[in-house]
């Protein structure tokens, strides 16, 4: 299968690479950041594992030298890019073009329902984990699960397709009918997790040794999952929060990637994750309190260094 991946970063070469390493699978990498896709044209992607290192031969061009359409796109950019690299690398997306997104936040699929048909829109969250360690080299380690689904239920075939691309390529993958439900779960996570770590500068386990982080998290769990209710999901608050109390529990020192945004002074995806649940919220005529707040709070610390 012909691939595109825009986005190239820690995921988009995560799941690029894997995919490329299976015979049948024919890979490029589209990414902005021109020291990296030099690296990777001339000399491969480095990806280590807790199986070793390895180095991939692969495909990597900018977006803008996208010259053909890919039968697969998967979009892996930080939320706020999705529009602006889909522009740049349409030339990627031809009108049978599946495309997938497993990118964090709200809004990504009606951002690439501009380009292609709602049908051929596959979604979903992953828990694999990968960091970009510089140009032409990430690393993944630990494990995770990817849950799929398809934006239209017309779509489901193409949804069971890319589960089965991707668990040949052993990225581990299963197909659920409600997806969206998974999405707003993934947000009220993040949205409790990560901006509570990123406001306060502390890991998943300082806030979940003390009471008043712990209290937070749980309100903002509540905010995000009733927002989600009231647009009619089935996302179960108690289910949900019990995922967040054991992250809480068990990921001491782990920093969220909002906070290891903050501290790397870069643009975080509020405005999609917490920033996206409260203007649902707002649309709806719903108080979101404490996640505007924390919203809030985490654009005027990005603020002080983006300006
Ligand atoms: P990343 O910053 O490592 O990679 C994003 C890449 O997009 C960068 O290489 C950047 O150069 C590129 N980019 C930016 N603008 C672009 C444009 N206009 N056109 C093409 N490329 C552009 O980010 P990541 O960690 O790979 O995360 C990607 C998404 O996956 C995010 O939504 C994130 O929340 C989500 N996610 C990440 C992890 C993880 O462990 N890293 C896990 C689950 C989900």
């Amino acid at each position: 299968m012909k691939i595109a991946v825009i986005g190239s970063g820690a995921m988009g070469c995560l799941f690029g690479g894997k995919l490329q390493l299976q015979p049948e699978n024919d890979v490029t990498l589209l990414d902005a950041w021109p020291a990296h896709v030099e690296q990777l044209s001339r000399h491969g992607l480095t990806m280590g594992t807790d199986d070793g290192e390895v180095v991939i031969p692969i495909k990597a061009t900018l977006p803008a030298e996208a010259r053909e359409a890919a039968d697969l796109v998967i979009v892996f950019t930080k939320s706020m890019h999705t529009a602006s690299a889909l522009e740049t690398a349409k030339a990627a997306i031809g009108p049978d073009s599946m495309v997938l997104t497993l990118q964090n936040g709200l809004g990504n699929i009606e951002k690439i329902a501009q380009h292609v048909p709602m049908a051929n829109i596959v979604a979903g969250v992953t828990t694999m984990p990968s960091d970009l360690a510089g140009p032409g080299r990430i690393n993944s380690h630990g494990v995770g699960k990817t849950t799929i689904g398809s934006a239209l239920p017309e779509g489901a075939g193409r949804a069971k397709i890319v589960a089965d691309l991707l668990n040949r390529a052993g990225l581990e993958t299963i197909v659920c009918e409600d997806i969206l439900s998974r999405i707003w779960g993934k947000v009220a996570f993040n949205s409790a997790l990560n901006t509570l770590c990123a406001v306060t500068g502390l890991p998943v386990g300082g806030i979940g040794q003390c009471e008043t982080g712990r209290s937070l998290a749980r309100k903002v769990v509540e905010e995000v999952v009733s927002v989600a209710q009231r647009k009619g999901l089935s996302v179960d608050l108690e289910e949900n929060w019990a995922m967040v109390a054991k992250a809480l529990d068990e990921h001491g020192s782990h920093k969220p990637s909002m906070l290891q945004d903050i501290l790397s002074k870069r643009e975080t995806e509020i405005d999609t994750i917490a920033g996206g649940a409260v203007a649902e919220a707002e649309a709806l005529g719903m108080a979101v309190p404490t996640t505007a707040v924390l919203a809030d709070l985490v654009r005027t610390i990005q603020h002080e260094y983006l300006k």
